[in-house]
Protein backbone atom coordinates (compact mmCIF):
# COMPACT_ATOMS: atom_id res chain seq x y z
CA UNK A 1 0.00 0.00 0.00
CA UNK A 2 1.03 3.29 -0.53
CA UNK A 3 1.33 5.68 1.85
CA UNK A 4 0.64 9.48 0.52
CA UNK A 5 1.45 12.65 1.52
CA UNK A 6 -0.93 15.75 0.74
CA UNK A 7 1.09 19.21 1.22
CA UNK A 8 -1.43 21.14 -0.48
CA UNK A 9 -4.21 21.51 1.97
CA UNK A 10 -7.22 22.92 -0.12
CA UNK A 11 -6.39 19.68 -2.23
CA UNK A 12 -6.17 16.81 -0.50
CA UNK A 13 -9.61 16.63 0.16
CA UNK A 14 -11.39 16.73 -3.24
CA UNK A 15 -8.74 13.52 -4.05
CA UNK A 16 -9.87 10.00 -3.79
CA UNK A 17 -8.09 7.01 -1.35
CA UNK A 18 -8.17 3.78 -2.17
CA UNK A 19 -7.25 0.81 0.93
CA UNK A 20 -6.44 -2.42 0.78
CA UNK A 21 -9.48 -3.51 2.14
CA UNK A 22 -11.59 -2.63 -0.77
CA UNK A 23 -12.89 0.81 0.56
CA UNK A 24 -12.46 3.74 -2.08
CA UNK A 25 -14.21 6.96 -1.71
CA UNK A 26 -13.24 11.00 -1.36
CA UNK A 27 -10.65 11.97 1.40
CA UNK A 28 -13.41 13.87 3.15
CA UNK A 29 -14.61 10.37 4.42
CA UNK A 30 -11.69 9.35 5.54
CA UNK A 31 -11.07 9.51 9.24
CA UNK A 32 -8.52 11.66 10.77
CA UNK A 33 -6.18 12.21 13.59
CA UNK A 34 -4.31 15.58 14.39
CA UNK A 35 -0.71 15.90 15.70
CA UNK A 36 -0.03 19.34 15.80
CA UNK A 37 1.21 20.49 12.12
CA UNK A 38 -0.05 17.47 10.70
CA UNK A 39 -3.20 15.14 10.20
CA UNK A 40 -2.98 11.17 10.03
CA UNK A 41 -5.75 9.98 7.51
CA UNK A 42 -6.97 6.37 8.49
CA UNK A 43 -9.48 4.22 6.68
CA UNK A 44 -12.98 4.20 7.82
CA UNK A 45 -13.36 0.69 7.56
CA UNK A 46 -10.70 -0.97 8.82
CA UNK A 47 -8.75 1.75 10.02
CA UNK A 48 -5.20 1.33 8.11
CA UNK A 49 -3.44 4.29 7.40
CA UNK A 50 -3.82 5.76 4.55
CA UNK A 51 -1.57 8.89 4.53
CA UNK A 52 -0.54 12.24 5.92
CA UNK A 53 -2.02 15.79 5.00
CA UNK A 54 -0.09 19.00 6.16
CA UNK A 55 -2.55 21.67 7.96
CA UNK A 56 -0.01 24.30 7.27
CA UNK A 57 -1.35 26.57 5.25
CA UNK A 58 0.52 28.80 2.87
CA UNK A 59 -0.86 31.95 1.51
CA UNK A 60 -0.28 30.51 -2.12
CA UNK A 61 -2.14 27.43 -1.91
CA UNK A 62 -4.88 29.42 -0.03
CA UNK A 63 -5.04 31.75 -2.76
CA UNK A 64 -4.80 29.43 -5.57
CA UNK A 65 -8.18 27.44 -3.70
CA UNK A 66 -9.96 30.36 -3.78
CA UNK A 67 -9.30 31.18 -7.19
CA UNK A 68 -10.77 27.75 -8.15
CA UNK A 69 -13.85 28.67 -6.23
CA UNK A 70 -12.98 27.12 -2.77
CA UNK A 71 -14.97 28.66 -0.59
CA UNK A 72 -13.32 27.89 2.92
CA UNK A 73 -10.46 29.31 1.31
CA UNK A 74 -12.19 32.64 0.28
CA UNK A 75 -13.41 32.73 4.05
CA UNK A 76 -9.56 32.68 4.95
CA UNK A 77 -8.44 35.13 2.33
CA UNK A 78 -11.17 37.59 3.49
CA UNK A 79 -10.29 37.29 6.79
CA UNK A 80 -6.48 37.46 6.47
CA UNK A 81 -5.19 40.73 7.96
CA UNK A 82 -2.58 41.17 5.51
CA UNK A 83 -4.72 41.70 2.57
CA UNK A 84 -5.34 45.34 1.11
CA UNK A 85 -8.70 46.64 2.02
CA UNK A 86 -11.05 46.08 -0.99
CA UNK A 87 -13.93 48.34 -1.28
CA UNK A 88 -17.29 47.53 -2.41
CA UNK A 89 -16.66 48.29 -5.90
CA UNK A 90 -14.35 45.54 -6.36
CA UNK A 91 -17.02 43.19 -5.80
CA UNK A 92 -18.99 44.17 -8.62
CA UNK A 93 -16.27 43.00 -10.99
CA UNK A 94 -16.98 39.46 -9.15
CA UNK A 95 -20.29 39.33 -10.86
CA UNK A 96 -20.16 38.14 -14.18
CA UNK A 97 -22.91 34.80 -14.92
CA UNK A 98 -25.43 34.24 -17.29
CA UNK A 99 -23.78 35.16 -20.72
CA UNK A 100 -25.28 33.84 -23.39
ZN1 LIG B 1 -9.48 -0.12 4.82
Amino acid sequence: MSKRIWRDFWGWQESISECCCGWKGQNTELRSEYFGEVAELYCPKCEARLGLVSLVVGLDSTVRAAALGNEDAIQQLTRMPLLPKSEDANRESGLESGQG
